[in-house]
């Protein structure tokens, strides 16, 4: 059976996304770093709607953690892959660029680039083994695009996963795995609630912010079979704000 990954499947996008994954009949593993409820929840909605999940607890910026995860995973599933990958776990750490610790730097490229890095090794071998492939989605972002002042470090991570996909989708492309990024604006979720929403949202062309809901029907079509040709792409969703 085909599985789906997806960290930082606990909250905002990734529940998103688990929930939409689910709906298309494939079984889903949330990963998550601390919120155990919050994962639990998306775990009961989704076995409650008569799909699959399970939750995968690991610290995507760590590899020991998730090789002893993804192990014990296979050893419990031998005749299964993890076709599906959504890298979708981030973080903000907000600052002008000459206040900003090293700490604040390193912990938003080690999630966002190192955690893509570390995990996507992991499981690429078995994707392109498989007569059917695999699909990987990368959650970049505008602030990846354009730039945003405040957030030179998650900028360069999310500008980095860009580049990541864009050579990785050519080194896969002949295993039918797709690789491809998506580029959100401002999105409803805990990561965007201490902006000032009102503010922010005249500045965006559709007046208002996105629905995790709407970057998680974008996923899903990535993930389809009918996206099957589409391949190291960066697609934005942000109602015109570029
Ligand atoms: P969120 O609501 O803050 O949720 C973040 C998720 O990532 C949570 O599930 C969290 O798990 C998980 N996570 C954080 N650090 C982790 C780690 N080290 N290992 C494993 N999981 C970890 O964020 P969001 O708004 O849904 O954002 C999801 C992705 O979209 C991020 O990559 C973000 O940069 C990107 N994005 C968001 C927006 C937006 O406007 N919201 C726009 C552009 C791009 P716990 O629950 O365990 O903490």
């Amino acid at each position: 059976m085909k599985y789906a990954l997806v960290t930082g499947g606990s909250r905002g996008l990734g529940r998103a996304i688990c929930l939409k994954l689910s709906q298309m009949g494939i079984p889903v593993i949330i990963n998550y770093q601390s919120n155990t409820a919050a994962a639990e929840e998306v775990c009961n909605e989704i076995t409650n709607a008569g799909g699959q999940a399970a939750l995968l607890r690991f610290d995507v910026s760590k590899p020991e953690e998730i090789n002893a995860a993804l192990d014990s995973w296979e050893q419990e599933h031998p005749d299964d892959y993890i076709a599906y990958l959504v890298n979708n776990a981030g973080i903000r750490r907000d600052n002008v660029m000459f206040m900003m610790p090293d700490e604040d730097w390193h912990r938003v490229l080690d999630i966002t680039l190192n955690g893509f890095f570390y995990i996507t090794r992991r499981l690429l071998p078995k994707m392109m083994m498989r007569k059917h492939g695999g699909r990987i989605v990368n959650m970049s972002s505008l602030s990846g695009l354009k730039g945003m002042a405040g957030q030179v470090n998650y900028s360069a991570a999310k500008a980095a996963i860009i580049g990541a996909t864009k050579a990785l989708a050519q080194e896969a492309a002949a295993r039918s795995v797709t690789v491809n990024a998506v580029a959100p604006g401002f999105i409803e979720t805990d990561m965007t609630k201490d902006l000032p929403m009102e503010e922010l949202k005249n500045l965006v062309p559709a007046k208002r912010f996105g629905k995790a809901e709407e970057v998680a029907a974008l996923v899903g079509f990535l993930c389809s079979d009918d996206a099957a040709y589409i391949t190291g792409e960066v697609i934005s969703i942000n109602g015109g704000l570029y």
